[in-house]
């Protein structure tokens, strides 16, 4: 098992020791203001993904929503029937 798990423990090996200097050239090499910008990016990253998750919840929650008499499942509140199991409302 150990000579199965080697080969790509090799070749992970291999690629670190190949990428870790230019990782390490790429630090010293943007600097402080380098780190800024990138700390800056993933900010920004994380500020429009949440955005884009809390637009995505004010969604549904500003469409007029209540559950179902029948089945219990979340349907449109001015729905005629409930599209899942097709109870008139
Ligand atoms: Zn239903």
């Amino acid at each position: 098992m150990s000579s199965r798990s080697l080969g790509p423990t090799l070749i992970a090996v291999g690629f670190g020791i190949i990428v870790i200097p230019f990782l390490v050239m790429f630090v010293l090499a943007i600097g402080p203001l380098g780190w800024a910008l990138l700390g800056g990016a993933v900010i920004v990253l994380g500020i429009v993904v949440s955005l884009r998750e809390s637009t995505g919840y004010g969604d549904v929650n500003r469409t007029n929503r209540t559950n179902c008499d029948d089945c219990g499942a979340r349907i449109d509140a001015d729905a005629d029937t409930c599209e899942y199991c097709g109870a008139a409302r």
